[in-house]
Parts: C-alpha cells; structure tokens; sequence
C-alpha cells in the first residue's frame, strides 16, 4: 500500500498533546517517519508508542537554541533528513486585559508561539532541507490572530504575525523548492480549547455546555474541528499533492473566518 507521505521525515513539535500526537500517527500510517519532540518526555514516548513503527520520541524545549539544534540533529542521525517541519508548539499565555499585561506573559508567549517556530525553521534549513533542495514548513497560528480575542494580546500578536513569518520564509525558500504555508484552526475541540470554555463558562455564570453550544452556533457549519479535521490538512500541505502552494495561511475552522 502506497502512503501519501511514503518516503518522508517530519519533525512535530508539542507533540506530546492535542494535534500533535494524531498528527503524528497520521503521518506514520501515510509513510512517514517521524520525531515527536516536546518537553514532557513520558507524555511524548507514550506519543511515539501510540503512533507505532516510525516514530521517536525526544524531549525538546523548542524555546532552547541548543535544543531545537539537537532535535533536529537527532531526526538527521536517525532518519538521514528532514523532509516536512511542523512548528506546532504554543502556549496561550495567561489572559490579561492590556492595561494588566506582563512582560513576562508578553515575552514568553512570543517567545513559545513565534521565535520558536523561527528556530526550528532556521535549524531545518540549515541541517538538510537546503542542502537536498526540498521541504516542507508548516506553522501553526489560530483565527485568533484575524479576529482578536480580550485578555489575550500576546497570543493573538504571536500568532498574527506567524502568517507573515510564513510568507517571508516562503519567499526565501521558494528558490531551493522548499515550501512554507500556515495553517490556521479556529477552536480544536482539545483538552486545552476545552478548559478555556470551562473557565470563561465558569465567569459568565454558565454551564459548560452551553457556552459551547454558543460557540458552536456562531460558524457556519455549526460544529467544531477536531484533531483530525487540522491534521488532514497538514498531510495535504505536507504532501507532494499541494507541490504549488506556498506562502499561504489556510483557515480549518467550520468557517468562522472566511478570506478573500
Ligand atoms: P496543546 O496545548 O495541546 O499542544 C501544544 C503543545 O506544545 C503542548 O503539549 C505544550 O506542552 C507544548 N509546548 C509548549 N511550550 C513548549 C516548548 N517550549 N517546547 C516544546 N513544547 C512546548 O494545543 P493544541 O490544541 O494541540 O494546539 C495545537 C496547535 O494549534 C497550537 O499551535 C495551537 O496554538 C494551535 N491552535 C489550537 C487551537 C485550539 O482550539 N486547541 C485553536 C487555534 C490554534
């Protein structure tokens, strides 16, 4: 049986929750070896052993120059190259109102959401993908980086700025056929998305359910992706069957945010 990623070496970051570890074992069942790299190391090995033959696990913290460069050291050692990168890590910071904001929350938040994915790129780049003239970067923003949400303008700044990150790279790599596009979730139904609703449930005096019934209402489609609606279209992009497109961020979100 042919996979749609047979052949290739993918690096997944965060991978140790939420999209990354289905990302993972989707990418292994479509031919793909894969590293999945976070910073919880039993969480990621259980993630690696999930995804069965194909995948390792190793424990990165994709903030830390020295070890984004021996994660990807460590994909090259054991894989022969690095094929398709997936800057998936993030944290949403603590919710402050502006005039509450902290450097701190401001400044980690970048620094997880935005020059994490700069570092990793940087690293693949430089360790195989240009030398073998090919790849694939995929970054990971959020809607919330279109429409803005309070108490959170370090995550939507973060993640905003990803889509132009991604079309700077775009334009730079297109010359070594390397590409570079961004995929952008609106709400995934994780554990993470789902302690969110819980708590702005918990202040508003409602019940969990029906705050996300709510929420649901609001798209279009009146539903809500899941781990694996996002990962479908990382394997497309990830895949030789989207060979033309670069620079690009696509929305999978039920079509809350619609561009054009
Ligand atoms: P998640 O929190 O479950 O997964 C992100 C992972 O990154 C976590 O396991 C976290 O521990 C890890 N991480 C954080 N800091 C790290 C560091 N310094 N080094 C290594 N790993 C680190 O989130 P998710 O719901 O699976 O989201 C996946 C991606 O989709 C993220 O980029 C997220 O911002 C984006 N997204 C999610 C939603 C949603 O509703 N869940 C919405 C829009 C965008």
């Amino acid at each position: 049986m042919t996979g749609r990623l047979d052949g290739k070496v993918a690096i997944i970051t965060g991978a140790s929750t939420g999209l990354g570890p289905v990302m993972g074992a989707m990418f292994v069942r479509e031919g793909a070896q894969v590293l999945l790299a976070a910073r919880r190391e039993e969480l990621v090995q259980e993630a690696a052993s999930a995804a069965g033959k194909g995948a390792i696990a190793m424990r990165a913290d994709v903030t830390s120059e020295d070890d984004v460069a021996a994660m990807v050291t460590r994909a090259v050692e054991a894989f022969g190259q690095v094929d398709i990168m997936c800057n998936n890590a993030a944290a949403p910071g603590i919710d402050k109102w502006v005039w509450e904001q902290e450097l701190d929350n401001w400044n980690a938040t970048i620094a997880i959401d935005v020059t994490a994915a700069m570092l990793c790129s940087r690293e693949v780049l430089r360790q195989s993908m240009i030398e073998r003239r090919s790849g694939v970067i995929l970054n990971f923003s959020s809607t919330a980086g279109y429409n803005g949400i309070v108490r959170k303008t370090h995550y939507v700044t973060a993640k905003a700025s990803l889509r132009a990150f991604t079309k700077a790279v775009a334009l730079e790599v297109g010359q070594f056929g390397i590409r570079c596009n961004c995929i952008v979730p609106g709400s995934i139904d994780t554990e993470l998305w789902q302690n969110w609703v819980r708590r702005l449930a918990g202040e508003q005096n409602l019940e969990y359910e029906t705050l996300r019934e709510r929420m649901l209402q609001g798209n279009p489609l009146r539903t809500i992706s899941s781990c694996e609606d996002v990962a479908n279209l990382a394997l497309f992009l990830a895949s030789d069957e989207s060979r033309t497109i670069t620079g690009q961020s696509i929305p999978v979100d039920a079509g809350g945010y619609m561009q054009g």
